[in-house]
């Protein structure tokens, strides 16, 4: 389990049974429960859902949300911080209904509230949150139809505040709420000059894409006094980015944005809250760095660092202490859910056996190549895998020219690979690998193919290279004697997970098990509770994979609380605006016409339209 690192990634929520699986160690009002995730899919088989399946762990949402909350609430007691904190969870990093509703019903207890980037997500806030001390906080681009919405919630006794963009927005709101007679709650995003590191870079510094710069905000001001509706002028934020990896940053850029706290406060806007936005990262790589796939702090060093900077910022000033927001999305839900798949099959890059002796009459290259292999030492590994590649292009070179047989070039490509697998087992004796032969292990490592799609399930894998835990989820007492990078179902070559979490992060293959005959193999990628639900897509016309929301009870048994299966092939195609009947007709009648034609039988043709209409109900992947 150690080469996982999965006690490294874990947070404490995975870890690894006597028996070799890997449990969900489930926070419960009793105490921790663990369930093995194996239970967990023979659960799943009894109820007909099918690998790939995306599981979610009711539990983790729970502790996520008080997890957050707890640390502000001992962060703001221990330093005798004189106000409170307010979450509101974006609903952009999972709309799925199931997740919402579970963070408005757990989240009550805390107030907790929901941010809105448009119209639709208004929409889920209005309907899903039941506490009117929860906040909403609407961002984005508003139309007049998103402005009245959030006027209403106002009206219904919400805190709905309206967050600036743009300059332009402002005339819009004044509008709207002299048409309806609802005053505005109104806050505006800060383009702050802290630049942080990390993908999200650009979020943050002068030409970030969205917020108002210094002049922009004196106008604000200005607009708002003229319309005497600067007493709504209640929310400053700010968002520096997501997944923020340095809190060095995060204090940055908090500090910043209390120096316009302060002289808002001056020009007599009345604010009473700091929205910091997201950011709050988590610890995909394992490595507690500043990697882009980690980060260097924890949860209760963050609340710690922004409840200090902001207090010790306006105490000098004597400024009353404002309701701490923030909009954590990662942080939130991205534990909650594992990807589930198995592997289908697997091409290894190792040489058949090669014969005791060289056939009399081999090429002279061959020969040579042969002579390269028996001298491979740890001592001159550059040399020797400089002549077997030398000898391989011209044993293809030959082939090409016809001077050499299909066999013969068999042979030659044979004794390359068993030269090469020589030399990647020597490695590890080298005190410095020379750069050349250091990707040699990954051009040789086996290719497992996972029953499931990277566009659908791990967009942010291909889109932009974040490397997710990924392990085998039981056999954890066997060796696992395999280094491997994992293909999907989809023909692209993007399609595989080529970079793994492990002790060092950013490893280039991962170790896995042989398959078992007539066994199943299964994988779980862990942490892709946040924003890959979403943004997946119809690759290859791969549809939504099964999923299952679980909880876990005190006495380890598993309620299966929700079941949702995944797409059928009808499905994807109708998105993509065919219609499945439309479809099975044609099919029908190109049958129809092979049965004129004499090609095929009558029953061909009803067993051939059984199977194509079968076909249209079942599940885009693979089946068993
Ligand atoms: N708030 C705003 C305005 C955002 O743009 C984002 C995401 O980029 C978030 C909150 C959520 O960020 P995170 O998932 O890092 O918490």
């Amino acid at each position: 389990a150690e080469l996982y690192g999965i006690d490294e990634w874990s947070n404490g929520y995975f870890g690894v049974s006597d028996a070799g699986d890997v449990q969900v160690k489930a926070p419960t009002a009793e105490g921790e429960a663990a369930v093995s995730l194996t239970e967990i899919i023979d659960g799943l088989k009894q109820r007909g859902l099918d690998m790939p399946v995306l599981l979610r762990l009711e539990n983790l949402i729970d502790t996520r949300i008080s997890t957050l909350n707890e640390s502000f609430a001992d962060a703001i007691r221990m330093s005798g911080y004189q106000n409170h904190y307010r979450g509101a969870f974006p609903i952009k990093v999972n709309q799925q209904n199931h997740v919402i509703a579970e963070i408005a019903r757990f989240g009550e207890r805390y107030n907790h509230g929901l941010e809105a980037g448009s119209k639709a997500e208004l929409m889920i806030a209005l309907a899903t949150l039941k506490n009117r001390e929860s906040l909403i906080i609407c961002n984005g681009y508003k139309d007049a139809e998103f402005i009245d919405l959030g006027l209403q919630a106002c009206k219904l006794g919400f805190k709905c505040f309206f967050v600036l963009e743009t300059l332009t927005e402002l005339a819009l709101v004044i509008e709207r709420s002299r048409v309806l007679g609802i005053e505005p709650l109104v806050g505006v995003r800060l383009k702050l000059s802290t630049k942080v590191e990390g993908h999200w870079a650009e979020d943050s510094g002068d030409r970030s894409l969205f917020g108002l710069n210094t002049n922009e905000l004196v106008n604000v001001v200005d607009i708002l006094r003229d319309a005497n509706l600067l007493h709504c002028f209640q929310l400053l934020h700010f968002h520096l980015g997501s997944q923020i990896p340095n809190i060095r940053s995060i204090r940055a850029g908090v500090l910043e944005a209390c120096r316009y706290y302060i002289e808002l406060i001056g020009e007599g806007a009345p604010l009473g809250y700091m929205d910091l936005g997201g950011g709050l990262a988590i610890d995909y790589d394992g490595t507690s760095s500043t990697s882009g796939h980690s980060r260097n702090y924890s949860v209760k060093e963050y609340c710690i660092d922004v409840v200090e900077a902001i207090q010790e910022s306006l105490d000098e000033h004597d400024i009353a202490h404002p309701v701490i927001v923030t909009e954590s999305g990662r942080a939130t839900v991205a534990h909650t859910a594992i990807l589930l798949f198995n592997i289908l099959d697997i091409t290894h890059f190792e040489p058949s056996p090669l014969p005791e002796t060289l056939p009399s009459d081999c090429h002279e290259m061959i020969e040579n190549l042969w002579h390269s292999l028996s001298e491979i030492k740890t001592s001159s590994l550059q040399e020797s895998y400089n002549d077997v590649i030398y000898y391989r292009d011209q044993i293809r070179d030959l082939f090409h020219r016809g001077d050499i047989s299909l066999r013969n070039r068999a042979l030659g490509e044979n004794i390359y690979l068993a030269g090469l697998q020589k030399i990647v087992q020597l490695l590890p004796q080298m005190k410095r690998i020379p750069a050349e032969l250091e990707t040699l292990p990954q051009q040789l490592a086996d290719i497992y193919y996972g029953n499931f799609s990277v566009f659908q399930s791990l967009p942010d894998s291909w889109a932009i290279e974040q490397v997710f835990p990924v392990m085998p989820i039981h056999r954890l007492n066997e060796e696992p004697t395999r280094q491997a990078i994992i293909a999907d179902l989809t023909c692209d070559c993007d399609g595989k997970l080529k970079k793994f979490a492990g002790p060092h992060g950013d490893a280039s293959t991962l170790a896995l098990h042989p398959i078992n005959v007539g066994e199943e193999y299964y994988l779980g990628v862990f942490l892709v509770g946040a924003y890959q639900e979403t943004l997946g897509d119809l690759h290859n016309l791969f549809g939504d994979t099964n999923v299952a929301s679980v909880r876990i009870n005190a006495d380890s048994t598993i309620d299966f609380v929700h079941e949702l299966h995944g797409d059928s092939i009808a499905d994807v195609l109708s998105y993509v605006e065919y219609d499945p009947n439309a479809l099975y007709q044609q099919f029908r009648s190109t049958a129809e016409q092979a049965v004129r034609d004499g090609i095929i039988t009558i029953a061909d043709r009803q067993q051939m339209l059984a199977a194509y209409s079968e076909s249209l109900r079942g599940y885009t992947y693979f089946e068993r």
